[in-house]
């Protein structure tokens, strides 16, 4: 059983998607796993006028009967208590710190408390100041902010939103959550990358050709347009995840696996992102938007609702970074993301380069060629690694031979896996700031992506230039052709 923590959890935005989808069953496992037992509370705050037990109510039918049996559920939910709140009004801040109080007291919480910001982007700071001006601080407990992406819009919006939250919280209070930070396989390359010789070893420029990072989702744009259209795959998907999973596996080995440690190599390694030029973005950048797909069954994201029907906003987008350091001179990383594309995998796949060792000519491997070493980490829907090496095949002499090593999941060991939300509540609630992101990492990252965003904000694109369930537009595959090289992730792998 774990140890048990003593906390309250504030949520602004209690009644919303993102509390009731992710937050409560993640909190519910908490509980079960013993984090979470008689000393803690939560506050669910929004403008709806709910009653506790209204609110409960709607927290027990969030969590799956499948994870729990009903009495421990109900037991669960009686933690649960609800404060109407509109964030721009003080009053219900004074009401809001009354109740923490009284259940700091109740439920003898050590007035540890949780802020979580499940609410709109543009309340953040109105809510962080509020929390300062009208003492919600404890003094004697520790206070934690939580913050949910997006994290600014470009490097600007970012900097005034840090400084607006900066002036309540000390950055050791802020956990910025990017949730692919909590997917197991993003969080064991680490330990893949630091306690496997035989990889540390050809983790560079000497070994490897390229890097690519794939995050592809089959999904459009659905209900989300609104957002979106103010969006774009950029800013959603690779200035956050994308970069961050390229982040670990660049980053230099950390002194020592602690939260100071990685986050001072990775923001050293964002600090080495390209400053594109205009010219760079377009010979490095591709976007696209979807169309229609073959058949006709699927519709184009300009007919989605909300979605002006001259939309300018790429709904995938294909880059290639050059990190100008000794380990990583000359090899490309190729980072990926798109919606309505054929599967839905998030993968990384290093490269390496073919042998320079060519002792055997093309007629002694009876005209056929060994092809370049592929290491694929795959993140979801399935977790494994793979490895592909050449060889022979029994029976046909020294014909190459592709062979694959492969390590995947069982469908057990997947269930028993921890969720990506889970797993990042169990971090906050530990003080373990590792697995979220630091100012600086957004600062750096938000620079590297402005450039292209305003590149992309002057040119008007020619929009739809791909189909759904297809693997995005022929630009980017031609973004990798001009270098002499190919998607993993692509028509000939994926049947
Ligand atoms: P939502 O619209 O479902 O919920 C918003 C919540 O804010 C509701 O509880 C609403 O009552 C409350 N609210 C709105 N105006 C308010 C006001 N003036 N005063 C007090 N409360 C107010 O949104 P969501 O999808 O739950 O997203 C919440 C946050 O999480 C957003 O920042 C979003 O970008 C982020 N996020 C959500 C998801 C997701 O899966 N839903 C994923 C990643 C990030």
């Amino acid at each position: 059983m774990a140890k048990e923590q003593r906390t309250i959890f504030i949520i602004f935005g209690g009644s919303g998607d993102l509390a009731h989808r992710k937050l409560y069953p993640a909190l519910f496992k908490l509980y079960i796993k013993g984090y979470l037992r008689e000393h803690f509370a939560v506050i669910g705050t929004a403008r709806r006028p709910w009653s506790h037990e209204y609110f409960r109510q709607t927290v027990m039918e969030s969590i799956g009967a499948d994870i729990g049996d009903q009495e421990k559920i109900s037991a669960f939910a009686q933690h649960f208590y609800y404060q109407s709140h509109d964030v721009n009004d003080a009053s219900h801040y004074v009401a809001l710190k009354k109740l923490a109080l009284q259940l700091s007291d109740q439920y003898q919480t050590q007035e540890n408390q949780i802020f979580y910001m499940a609410v709109a982007p543009r309340f953040f700071g109105t809510v962080a100041s509020h929390i300062n001006s009208e003492g919600l601080l404890t003094k004697s407990g520790y206070n934690r902010l939580v913050i949910e992406k997006p994290f600014g819009r470009d490097l600007q919006s970012a900097t005034e939103l840090n400084n607006s939250i900066a002036a309540t919280f000390k950055e050791e209070q802020i956990y910025r959550i990017d949730h692919y930070l909590g997917k197991e396989m993003v969080q064991a390359l680490p330990m893949l990358r630091f306690t496997n010789p035989i990889l540390e070893a050809i983790w560079n420029h000497q070994y490897l050709s390229n890097v690519q990072i794939t995050l592809a989702e089959t999904l459009g744009v659905g209900e989300r347009a609104g957002y979106y259209e103010t969006a774009g795959a950029l800013r959603d998907m690779i200035q956050n995840h994308a970069l961050q999973i390229l982040g670990l596996i660049a980053m230099e080995k950390p002194a020592e696996f602690s939260s100071a440690a990685v986050h001072q190599q990775k923001s050293a390694l964002f600090a080495q992102l390209p400053l594109y030029s205009a010219s760079e973005v377009d010979h490095n950048f591709v976007r696209g938007q979807y169309g229609v797909d073959k058949r006709g069954n699927q519709t184009a994201y300009r007919q989605a609702d909300n979605v002006a029907d001259n939309s300018n906003i790429e709904t995938f987008v294909a880059g290639k970074i050059m990190i100008d350091n000794p380990r990583w001179r000359g090899v490309p990383f190729y980072v990926r993301s798109g919606k309505r594309l054929r599967q839905k995998t998030t993968r990384i796949d290093l490269v390496f380069k073919t042998s320079s060792n060519k002792i055997f000519t093309r007629d002694q491997l009876r005209k056929g060629n060994t092809q370049p070493m592929v290491l694929s980490i795959f993140v979801e829907p399935t977790q494994g690694i793979s490895l592909t090496i050449n060889g022979t095949n029994p029976g046909m002499g020294l014909h190459p031979f592709l062979h694959k090593l492969n390590f995947q999941q069982s469908a057990e060991e997947m269930t028993n896996s921890q969720e990506a939300y889970e797993k990042l509540l169990i971090d906050i609630i530990q003080g373990n700031q590792t697995n979220f992101t630091n100012w600086q990492e957004q600062e750096y990252t938000w620079r590297f992506i402005d450039q292209i965003r305003q590149r992309w904000d002057q040119v008007k694109a020619e929009f739809p230039n791909y189909y759904s369930n297809s693997f995005g537009p022929q630009s980017s595959v031609e973004l990798l052709a001009h270098d002499g090289n190919e998607w993993v992730w692509g028509p000939e792998s994926v049947q």
